[in-house]
This record gives C-alpha cells, structure tokens and sequence, in this order.
C-alpha cells in the first residue's frame, strides 16, 4: 500500500474537476494506503478535499506561487512528496498539470506516465495510457521506487466518500531560478462566458460553417441552450475562432451531455478532443463523413438549414 500524494489543482476555491478525478486515481492506487493531497495556496478549496478521498491535505502558501509558474510548483511537488515519503506523485492530465508533473519527473529523473485511465501495483506499476490523442488505451508498466502519473481528463469517476481530512498549510522553499517560467499576463477570451471544458452543452461549427460570419447560427442556438460554442481546428487555422474554442487533440477534451458538431467531418484528431461527450449529434450535408461513425444522431442536410430549424423549434415550444 504505497503512499499516494496528489496534486490538486483549483479554481476559485474549489478543486478542479479533473483534480478530484486525479484523487480517485490517487485512491486506486493507494489501495487504502495513505492518500495525501496538495493544494497551492488555495486553503478554502483544501478544506474539502477529506470528501473525495484524501486522508491528509497539505497547502503550500508563498506569495510567489500566486500566478502559475511550473518550476516553481515542480519543486513544491517534489518537496511534498519526499516529507510524506510518497511512492506515487498523482496529477490532473491537463495541459498546466501534465506540465508540472513532466517537471517532476525530469528533476528527480523520476518515469512518468501521462494520461492514465487506471493504475495498479508499484513496481511495477500497471497502467492504462490513453494514447494518440486518445484513440488508443495503451496497457503499460512503469519501474521504480517512486512514479509520476497523471489521469486523464474524464475517464476516472470522482470518489465522493464524505470524509473529512487534516489540513496542513507550509511555506515552500523556492528560489529565483524556479520563478523564470511564469506567467505574467492573462488576455480573457472573448467568449460567451460559458467554459468550453465544463459545458453540459456545447455546439461547434467546423469549415462547413464557411467564415467566421457563418457561426451566427451556431452562436444563436448555443445561447438558447445556454452552451459554449466549439470549433474544429480548420476553423482556428483559418481564423474565424480563436485557438480557446479549438475542441480536439491540440484544443480542449470535453465531455459534455450532448455534442453538437455541424459542418465538422469527425477527423481522428478532433474526435480526440469530444470523445468523452455522452451523446453526439452531427449536422453534415455528407452522410459519408466519418463523424457519423461516432455520432448518436445525425442529421444529413445544410446546417444553415438545420441549426435556424433547430432553434426556431425550441423558440416556439418555449413560446418564445
Ligand atoms: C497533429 C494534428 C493535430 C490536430 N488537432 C486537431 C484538433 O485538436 N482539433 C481538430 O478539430 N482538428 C485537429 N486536426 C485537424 C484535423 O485532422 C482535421 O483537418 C480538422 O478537424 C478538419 O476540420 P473540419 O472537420 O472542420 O473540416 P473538414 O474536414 O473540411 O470537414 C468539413 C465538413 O463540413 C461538411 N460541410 C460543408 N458544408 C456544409 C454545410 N453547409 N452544411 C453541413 N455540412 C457541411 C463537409 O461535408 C465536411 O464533412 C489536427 C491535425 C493534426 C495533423
């Protein structure tokens, strides 16, 4: 039973979902061993940690761990990980998570295993990686005392077991060369609002739609379902979106309650990216286009055509 430290992300005082999906897999591998979380100077989304599984929570508090910078938040991993004597260094498979925990792994020429679906046994220990974008689920084993994975997004269901955990709060050591990679600026997207990876629906238009003009039915109906709105990357290529609405292999993974692709052919790649989602609907003039291999329910025809008849439908059952 090793012991298991995992790293929680946060937002606004509550632990990413993908986090608390991180402390299941943290859980499953520590097989009733002891699971301790880590939280970076987030002590209002630490305190409900006990109830998904940690046995101990840990918060690093330094006025310079404020705005993300992965060395910086390595060597608080790491340091965690040596004073609770863990085996197994758990993380969120996101970009910001992978990116740390690869630090990691480098600094102390640790094996890390990024994007696990489950993982047993030290070891080795056995892995499933999802691979190629998440077409493949790889069966792997990793060697060696102490191990980094990461879970990735969605695929491990969160542990609600209603705990309670002791929260502890330290001040990391950190020095000038941990600080260089840094963010110093954020630019908001110019988005609805509504987060892509969180979305209970979202609606995407791909280079069918034409320009970035032609997403006005897309955009309207995705504010009637109060959904985020999605693209392809042919769309982000050619500049009608911006790369934050990108869903895909090299954009953002979701999985929402429905998917709404329209003038998107369901290339591998971007079916990596809404493979997760629980229902599929493709709009598609092209009953041959690979999406409907994936899709739940399809509609052949033009999607200025469909997506107004769609929305206009809702508009007059709501009476609206
Ligand atoms: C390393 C790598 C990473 C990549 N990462 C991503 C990624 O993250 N996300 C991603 O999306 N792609 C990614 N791609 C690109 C991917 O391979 C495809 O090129 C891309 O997804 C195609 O976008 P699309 O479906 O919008 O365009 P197309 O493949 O051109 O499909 C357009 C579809 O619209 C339909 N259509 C046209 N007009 C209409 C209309 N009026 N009404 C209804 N349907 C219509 C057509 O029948 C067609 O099926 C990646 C590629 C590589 C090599």
């Amino acid at each position: 039973m090793p012991a298991v430290l995992v790293y929680v992300t946060t937002s606004d005082g509550a632990a990413d979902e993908v986090a608390l999906q991180a402390l299941a897999l943290g859980a499953q591998v520590a097989a009733g061993g002891p699971v301790h979380a880590l939280v970076i100077g987030d002590a209002v989304a630490a305190a409900s940690l006990g109830a998904y599984g940690a046995s101990q929570v840990h918060v690093a508090e330094h006025a310079s761990l404020a705005a993300f910078a992965p060395d910086a938040r390595a060597r608080v991993i790491a340091d965690c990980a040596a004073s609770v004597g863990a085996a197994v260094i758990v993380g969120p498979g996101t970009e910001g998570g992978n990116t740390v925990l690869a630090r990691v792994a480098a600094r102390a020429d640790l094996p890390f295993s990024a994007n696990c679906s489950s993982a047993s046994g030290l070891n080795p220990m056995s892995v499933t990686r999802s691979r190629w974008g998440g077409s493949l689920a790889e069966a792997a084993r990793l060697h060696g005392d102490r191990v980094v994975i990461s879970a990735a997004p969605h695929t491990v269901a969160i542990n609600q077991t209603g705990g309670s955990a002791a929260v502890s709060t330290f001040a990391p050591a950190l020095d000038d060369a941990d600080l260089v990679v840094r963010v110093v600026d954020k630019v908001a997207p110019a988005a609805s609002g509504i987060s892509l990876a969180e979305a209970k629906v979202v609606v995407s238009g791909g280079r069918g739609v034409g320009s970035e003009a032609g997403f006005a039915p897309v955009e309207d109906l995705a504010g009637l379902l109060g959904a985020a709105v999605g693209c392809s990357r042919a769309v982000t290529i050619a500049g009608w979106r911006s790369h934050t609405a990108q869903v895909g292999q090299t954009g953002t993974k979701i999985a929402p309650d429905l998917y709404i692709a329209a003038g998107i052919s369901g290339a591998t790649q971007h079916m990596a990216g809404c493979r997760g989602a629980k229902k599929i609907l493709a709009i598609n003039k092209d009953n041959e286009a690979p999406i409907m291999g994936d899709a739940d329910y399809a509609v052949i025809g033009d999607l200025f055509e469909v997506l107004p008849a769609i929305s206009a439908e809702i508009r007059r059952v709501r009476g609206a």
